[in-house]
């Protein structure tokens, strides 16, 4: 894990560093476009070490859980409309169905929340501009269950195991480019697991994705 870390802390930190550096020796001016890089950058580092630091706790099983009986209709609009912007920005057409008796859930509104966001930013990250990105929640045998399809590039059978897998990335330039730390998935699955579900993906190369995830529904 160290040697992942500092493979992904080395990229952005030399890029900010020769900015800075050629700034200094007045080879280049901070022109705001330039600045606005360098902040982007910043982001991309404050994301990565604050998806780490979940990482790190969930992974010890020290994660901090607030169980309560969480509205989701309420939610899933909530994270849904909060992807809006960005979808809009990429011509992606963002839809929620979710089933008009659907139970209420006992778990953690925020980790749910952070679950779907993991799933709906890679999707519309993925999907060209264009595309379809749909969010379903449904209920069956005693499970909510969440999917988020995407009609993006998809990913291959023998990749399928490794991309819950931490800094594993199919495309190493583009999940960078599109500010993704390679921990999403890892994460995601992690706060599956903190409410006793499962987490897994249908795929087909050229056609799209989804991601599906339940959690048994407790009285
Ligand atoms: P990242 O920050 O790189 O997106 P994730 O852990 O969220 O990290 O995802 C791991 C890898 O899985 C991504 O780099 C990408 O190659 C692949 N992936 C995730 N979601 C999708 C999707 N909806 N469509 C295609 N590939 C995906």
């Amino acid at each position: 894990l160290l040697a992942d870390v500092s493979h992904e802390l080395r990229t952005p930190l030399s890029i900010l560093g020769g900015k800075l550096e050629a700034m200094l020796d007045d080879v280049i001016q901070p022109t705001p476009d330039l600045v606005a890089s360098m902040h982007d950058e910043v982001l991309l580092l404050s994301r990565l070490v604050q998806d780490l630091q979940t990482l790190s706790v969930a992974e010890a099983g020290r994660l901090e859980m607030h169980f309560s009986q969480t509205d989701l209709t309420e939610l899933s609009s909530r994270v849904v409309s909060s992807f809006k912007n960005m979808a809009d920005s990429r011509n992606i057409l963002l839809q929620l169905q979710i089933d008009k008796d659907i139970p209420t859930l006992f778990a953690d509104p925020d980790r749910i929340s952070q679950i779907l966001r993991n799933l709906l930013s890679n999707a519309i990250r993925y999907v060209t501009s264009g595309g379809k990105v749909v969010v379903k929640i449904s209920s069956s045998d005693g499970n909510v269950v969440f999917e988020v399809s995407d009609n993006g590039p998809g990913i291959p059978n023998d990749e399928i195991p490794n991309i819950f897998e931490r800094f594993y990335r199919l495309e190493h330039s583009r999940s960078r480019a599109t500010g993704g730390s390679g921990l999403g998935l890892a994460i995601a699955k992690q706060l599956v697991e903190a409410h006793k579900g499962k987490i897994w993906v249908e795929s087909e190369v050229g056609k799209g994705s989804r991601f599906c995830f339940t959690i048994p529904i407790k009285s």
